[in-house]
């Protein structure tokens, strides 16, 4: 393949999951799931070693990527996503479908009772959209750093306004209209492809605050640490991961997950020992509940 990825990239072909079940049963492309795997088919110069022409990709190598665009360090994810570098303690993930359960009042409680029999505890609120452990912890901050992602900027003086960005766009975050290109940050998934099939190299990066974490290391008797997205930003996992970069090896971990079944869940979830679900007796409680579980 002649494409030459840059800045560390790969070209990743999806490899395709069968049309037809072992039952004979057809399945058509809106049913199909998406492929989960795929292979290395061109990589950038400085990519990193860990990856080569040819080579198998999982989504956890998908996940390390996305991990060093938005910051987080890569042997850090790596080592959270396999559990190679923790030893004894380990990672509750606390998630709920349905909101309002108590998943908080659980993890909370939970946090305060560890700590008071003597466990080294950390409790992260990655409900990143609405964080509400603060309000129960009261813990005085001292520590606050942004959350930032690559967004695309345009060129005016370069753009030949071919269209090309646009076309590739996957989230309709970037439209050519009467010669100029407009870009929609929030729909913006900071994937960098227009910026890499821009023919004249109108449109480069620019890192853009999209929420920040909050830590409270001197907080008695836990460490506490949450994320606050930007109101109508859509990138929730990137400061999921983000909360998460203050996983402690030596502590039990106890991550308060987003209600709902969705990716900042999902990214919450990821690398946990155990996904503790909180639900109510409800219909809904339980329909929600069957939606988590999967
Ligand atoms: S691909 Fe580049 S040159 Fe073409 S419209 Fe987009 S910004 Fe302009
Ligand atoms: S970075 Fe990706 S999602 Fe954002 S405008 Fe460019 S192609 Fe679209």
């Amino acid at each position: 393949m002649k494409l030459r990825p840059m800045n560390g990239r790969v070209v990743v072909r999806p490899i395709e999951t069968s049309e037809e079940t072992g039952g004979g049963i057809v399945i058509p492309d809106t049913a199909r799931e998406k492929p989960h795997e795929g292979e290395i088919v061109a990589l950038a110069e400085d990519a990193t070693e860990e990856v080569a022409i040819g080579g198998p990709v999982s989504s956890r190598f998908r996940k390390k990527e996305t991990s060093r665009r938005c910051g987080v360090g890569r042997k850090q994810a790596f080592a959270i996503r396999n559990n190679t570098e923790r030893k004894g303690k380990m990672i509750l993930t606390v998630a709920s479908g349905k909101g309002g359960t108590g998943k908080t009042t659980f993890s909370v409680n939970l946090a305060y009772a560890l700590a008071q029999r003597g466990e080294r505890v950390r409790l992260l609120d990655c409900d990143v959209e609405e964080p509400n452990d603060h309000l129960f912890v009261k813990p005085h901050f001292t520590e606050e750093r942004d959350v930032t992602v690559p967004k695309p900027v345009w060129d005016a003086n370069k753009c030949t306004a071919c269209g090309k960005c646009a076309k590739a766009c996957h989230y309709n975050a970037i439209a050519v209209v009467k010669k100029k290109v407009l870009i929609f940050n929030e729909l913006c998934h900071s994937c960098g492809v227009c910026t890499y099939v821009c023919p004249e190299g109108a449109l480069s990066e620019r890192d853009a605050k999209i929420g920040i974490v909050q830590a409270a290391p001197g907080h008695k008797p836990f460490f506490f640490a949450h994320g606050l997205l930007n109101i109508g930003e859509a990138l929730a996992p990137n400061v999921v991961r983000a909360v998460k970069e203050h996983l402690d090896p030596q502590a039990i971990n106890i991550i308060d997950a987003s209600p709902g079944t969705a990716c900042p869940v999902i990214e919450a979830v990821r690398g946990a020992d155990a996904a503790l679900l909180v639900t109510e007796p409800t219909p809904f409680g339980l329909n929600d509940l069957k939606l988590a579980v999967g």
